[in-house]
């Protein structure tokens, strides 16, 4: 990549062959299962058009699940070419408001409640997935309304779902209480698919995969599991580079201060470099004096709080001259995502989720190289 490609805007580079071969290498671990790809919140930054087309071609995915149902109804003109019969669920399920969206978009609604269930039944059409609680208090049918909706006339549950409150640690008791919850539950659905997990549930090992596993962040390149070091996952490759252009470097002397509220204090002869990236482009404040971008060779420490469209860095002890022009990635595979999240106080999904529209994104695949700098 050179400047001229993009200016001074940050980039996230997506690595489009490294998004199918987390999908294979995910699927291989439930080979029983079908295989679904989570591609909600423009399939977590990265841009559900293009993810979905290369999920679709490259790896076969051909069951998507979204949040809402505008984003079922973009997710079927964006496949119209690649895979015009892709199932696409709608975690959120339909609404009086919505309900339109899922005939015209042939999407499916994943009903949380009684009261969505006979909506769907009274006015929608086709089969639907129904997403059960199994103890996570956050969206889903409580135990005691699935009897009731068992019973509902006519209505066709081709999935039944729940969702894992503590998918990403391996050793969480409340994992297999949710999953004896949900078999029991499957009782009463004798025609539908049964799915538990999500990234983290898939390396729970063949006991969570049942039916359907339904990836979105490890396909991403983020570890599914937490873990309590920087050093990324043994599991899935890295999917997303974010890199800026250093803008400016100086010198400062030892007790000279950087940038808003001057909270970096020069203890030694220092030299910075100041990149174009910001909180605006969604890179958290909070990672100011806390996280790091790799340039010059090395991790450089972002010296100072981090503003709307520049962050400054200390690259004083990088092994190679850093010179405006260079770009300094904040993660990818130099920098885990995993250790940039932490140092902002946060997790792989929202550092990816909040990428700004200034970011530009451009898609990587040594098939057949295609550029988006939308
Ligand atoms: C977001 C989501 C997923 C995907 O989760 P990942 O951890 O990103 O794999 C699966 N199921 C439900 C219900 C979700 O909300």
């Amino acid at each position: 990549m050179t400047n001229a490609d993009f200016g001074s805007r940050p980039v996230v580079e997506v690595d489009l062959d490294a998004l199918c071969e987390n999908f294979r290498r995910l699927a291989a671990l439930a080979p029983d299962a079908r295989t679904a790809g989570v591609v909600k919140c423009d399939a977590y930054g990265l841009g559900a058009g293009p993810i979905s087309r290369a999920l679709a071609r490259e790896a076969g995915c051909r069951i998507f699940f979204v949040a809402h149902a505008e984003e079922g109804v973009r997710l079927r003109a964006d496949l119209a070419e690649d895979a015009p019969d892709a199932e696409i669920f709608v975690f959120h399920g339909g609404s009086p408001a919505t309900l339109e969206l899922f005939g015209e978009a042939r999407l499916t609604p994943i009903l949380n409640s009684l009261d969505q269930a006979r909506l769907w039944a009274a006015r929608g059409r086709g089969p639907a997935a129904l997403h059960i609680d199994t103890g996570m208090r956050r969206l889903g049918a409580p135990a005691g309304e699935i009897a009731a909706i068992a019973e509902i006339d006519g209505l066709s549950i081709s999935v039944l779902m729940s969702h894992l409150a503590n998918g990403f640690d391996a050793d969480h008791p409340a994992n297999a209480s949710q999953r004896d919850a949900l078999a029991g539950a499957a009782a009463r659905f004798p025609g539908a698919a049964v799915s538990l997990a999500a990234s983290g549930g898939a390396l729970l090992g063949p006991a969570y995969a049942f039916d359907m596993v339904r990836l979105g962040v490890g396909l991403y390149g983020v570890d599914p599991l937490e873990r309590d070091d920087d050093a990324g996952s043994d599991v899935v490759a890295p999917v997303a580079r974010l890199t800026a252009e250093v803008l400016q470097t100086q010198d400062v002397a030892p007790g000279e201060r950087v940038g808003y509220g001057g909270t970096f204090e020069a203890k030694r002869p220092t030299r910075l470099a100041t990149v174009a990236l910001g909180y605006g482009d969604g890179f958290l404040r909070a990672g100011s004096n806390e996280a790091q971008a790799f340039v010059g060779g090395a991790p450089c420490p972002v010296a100072g709080r981090i503003s709307m469209d520049l962050t400054t860095l200390d690259v004083t002890d990088a092994p190679t001259p850093v010179s405006p022009g260079d770009r300094a990635e904040f993660f990818g595979p130099n920098l885990p995502i995993e250790a940039a999240a932490r140092a902002c106080g946060t997790i792989g999904y929202e550092l990816l989720t909040r990428l700004g529209p200034r970011v530009a994104r451009r898609y990587v695949c040594a098939r057949a190289a295609s550029r988006d700098a939308g």
